[in-house]
């Protein structure tokens, strides 16, 4: 065997290693996004069938191939299982393996293993937001913390000399991709649009404000119950007709907290993809969904979290070939 074949097989060993790790982790991300919004013990190691109720075998978890194996039924009673904890597996594992592909070792340094848990974290996110439209606060701090730490870490080197990992983006891109998506969300979201809209627009807005103060004074029950109709009835009118506010809180974070790792050209790169698909996606969502009560609204975060995904794995390739496009003369 000559040396490129023993380079290529260690390579594909490698792959395949990284993949199996990755639906590991992936296996403990379906954990987390079904117990953590419940408040749920992580460590407490007890699947059960949600049909029957019987507790699954150690050998029937094994990630991925479990599911295949049993072919989506549950052992004991023949019920479904979902094809989604499968799917979330896989989709870290392969998420884990691009990491790799695009930060190895050898021009990197430990960087893809940091963004393999920063993307970790917003698996989880993007998930518990498609669940429940929110986003759990441990989570959004575990990401910043990753950030932080991987930022901390270029500070040191390995045992050969080199540093310890090299980052995509430098520090000063870094922190202006902290503050500057975020930012401007928080702006638009929580000052601008509620200002404009429920101070000077919306009449729904100040009934509603009008209804909760009486709802608080309100001492006996009987007229508590008869506000309590009317402030859903508002409610419902202000999610008809009102701006959708598309983010929220954990979405701004989230953005912070990708820009400190990733760069002020990923997250550029994360909102624009974001707002594109998202509203190709509002689009669709109105015209199949005839239910009249429906909200509008739906979760922005997983459309974020892909886009910085795409911002993780491009780097600032996209923002740069578009300067360059719009500026770059001939
Ligand atoms: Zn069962």
């Amino acid at each position: 065997m000559n040396i490129e074949t023993i380079e290529l097989i260690f390579n594909i060993m490698v792959y395949v290693f990284v993949f199996l790790f990755g639906i590991t982790i992936g296996s403990f991300l379906n954990v987390c996004i079904y117990r953590l919004p419940k408040g749920e013990s992580l460590t407490a190691n007890n699947s059960h069938c949600m049909t029957c109720g019987t507790e699954i075998k150690r050998y029937d978890l094994i990630p991925v191939l479990s599911w295949l194996i049993l072919r989506g039924k549950c052992r004991a009673c023949g019920a479904k299982i979902t094809p989604r904890y499968m799917l979330i597996e896989a989709l870290t594992g392969i998420l884990f393996v691009l990491c790799y592909f695009f930060y190895p070792y050898t021009s990197n340094g430990i960087y893809f293993a940091m963004l393999a848990l920063f993307i970790s974290g917003l698996i989880v996110l993007a998930f518990q937001d498609l669940d429940t439209q929110e986003m759990c606060v441990s989570v959004l701090i575990y990401t910043g913390l990753i950030a932080a730490a991987t930022h901390v870490l270029t500070l040191f080197d390995s045992s050969t000399g080199d540093p310890l990992l090299t980052m995509p983006a430098d520090l000063k891109s870094c922190l202006i991709g902290m503050v500057s998506v975020s930012g401007a969300l928080l702006l638009i979201g929580f000052v601008i649009t509620p200002l404009i809209y429920s101070g000077f627009i919306s009449q729904d807005h100040k009934d509603l404000r009008r209804l909760t103060r009486a709802y608080k004074a309100a001492d006996d029950e009987k007229t508590r119950r008869k506000l309590d109709k009317k402030i859903t009835a508002v409610k419902k009118a202000i999610r008809e007709n009102g701006p959708v506010f598309g983010f929220g809180m954990g979405d701004i974070v989230v953005m912070a907290a990708g820009g400190l790792m990733l760069g002020w050209k990923a997250t550029v790169t994360a909102v624009v993809f974001a707002i594109i698909t998202g509203a190709v996606f509002g689009i669709i969502k109105r015209a199949v969904t005839d239910d009249e009560d429906a909200s509008n609204a739906f979760a922005f975060g997983p459309f974020l979290i892909l886009g910085l995904v795409i911002g993780a794995y491009t780097g600032g390739s996209i923002v740069d070939s578009y300067l360059n496009y719009m500026f770059g003369g001939m």
